[in-house]
């Protein structure tokens, strides 16, 4: 008898190798562990990562209105107005300032657990970005549309603020890889692959055909949405049970 309940004392914990009594033992996807370890061991088990995938949905749909009014606006209006047309850099830049952000917190949600690095890099990356298109709208506002050259004025264009684009552009890379790494520890699926393909295609025209740029990035925010909110049925969701 004796020797029996010491053989239950010996069971130790598959994860940390804790030993455990009968009563903190669980049976998680097969293996005996403690609670602890388990609830560790569930990918998407902490329920703050839903509201953050969410957020980063809404940075997503936030990001496609943007874009969406800033390459119709230049579209329609550029060729009407050819010699003193301003581009809407201050609802760009608002728009923007609010997607990095939202997009920030999924960027951490979706790869804190398995890349906790990545994670953080990513979601540094997009605050960097948000200062950066903060500076610009903060220019574009209290100093105004135009800029002066040799006595001539100009209109001020996306072109006018290369530090905010070349954040952007990084914040865009960031964010592909950043899906790729997740992919690369889930499983693969389309919406993950036609993200990070409009991602990236979108950062090699950025700077050149606006037109071209403006729907790319229309699209790409438009499957990253489905991305991000599609997160919540990314995994299974295995029960932990008491032995
Ligand atoms: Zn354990």
């Amino acid at each position: 008898m004796v020797e029996n309940n010491k053989e239950d004392t010996e069971v130790k914990c598959i994860f940390c190798g804790r030993d455990l009594n009968r009563s903190e033992m669980v049976r998680y996807r097969g293996a005996i562990s403690c609670r602890d370890c388990a609830e560790k061991q569930k990918p998407d088990s902490n329920p703050i990562i839903r509201p953050f995938v969410y957020l980063a949905g809404i940075g997503c749909l936030i990001g496609m209105l943007t874009f969406i009014y800033f390459t119709l606006h230049i579209t329609l209006y550029s060729q009407v107005f050819p010699t003193s047309y301003i581009q809407p850099l201050g609802p760009f830049f608002g728009g923007m300032i609010l997607t990095q952000v939202f997009v920030a917190f999924g960027l951490y949600a979706i790869n804190r657990i398995h890349l906790y690095q990545a994670s953080i890099i990513g979601t540094l990356t997009s605050l960097l970005a948000a200062v950066s298109s903060t500076f610009a709208l903060f220019d574009f506002i209290t100093v105004g549309p135009y800029f002066i050259v040799n006595e001539s004025v100009f209109p001020k264009t996306l072109d006018y603020y290369p530090t905010a684009m070349a954040t952007y552009i990084l914040f865009v890379i960031v964010t592909a890889l950043a899906i790729l790494l997740h992919m690369a520890n889930t499983k693969t699926e389309y919406v993950s692959i036609i993200s990070v393909v409009l991602f990236l295609l979108s950062t090699l025209i950025v700077m050149s055909i606006w037109i071209l740029a403006g729907f790319l990035n229309i699209a790409a925010y438009a499957v990253a949405f489905g991305f991000f909110v599609s997160r919540k049925q990314g995994h299974e969701e295995l029960q932990i049970r008491p032995l």
